[in-house]
């Protein structure tokens, strides 16, 4: 078995699936912990953390990082939401997550 784990994620494409079953720790900091994450927005056909989106540069770049936001999803299979997700992709966003898979396999080869 491969032991590298980025070989096996792909692009996260909003689905809201992992902040509607579990809060982070930043979400349980704010709300307490719990599954549907009230700081989920839906914003350009797609989900966000609105905590990353409210939080200045300096600070969103911090989150990210601690959130491993851009380090691709583990939760692709049996996930009728990224499916949906897929399904109502504009051409733009199937060529932006093209981009972005390439880009995770080049950096799971390194
Ligand atoms: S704080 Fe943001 S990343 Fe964390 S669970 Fe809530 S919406 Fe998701």
């Amino acid at each position: 078995m491969d032991d590298d784990w980025r070989a096996h994620v792909v692009p996260c494409v909003g689905s809201g699936l992992c902040c509607l079953k579990a809060r982070c720790w930043v979400g349980a900091q704010i709300h307490g912990l719990g599954d549907k994450c009230p700081s989920l927005v839906w914003k350009d056909e797609r989900y966000w953390c609105g905590e990353i989106l409210r939080a200045k540069e300096q600070e969103a770049e911090q989150l990210k990082k601690q959130l491993y936001v851009g380090d691709g999803c583990c939760m692709s299979l049996f996930n009728e939401m990224r499916e949906e997700r897929f399904r109502s992709m504009s051409k733009n966003q199937l060529n932006e997550y093209k981009v972005a898979l390439v880009s995770l396999r080049r950096s799971s080869d390194k």
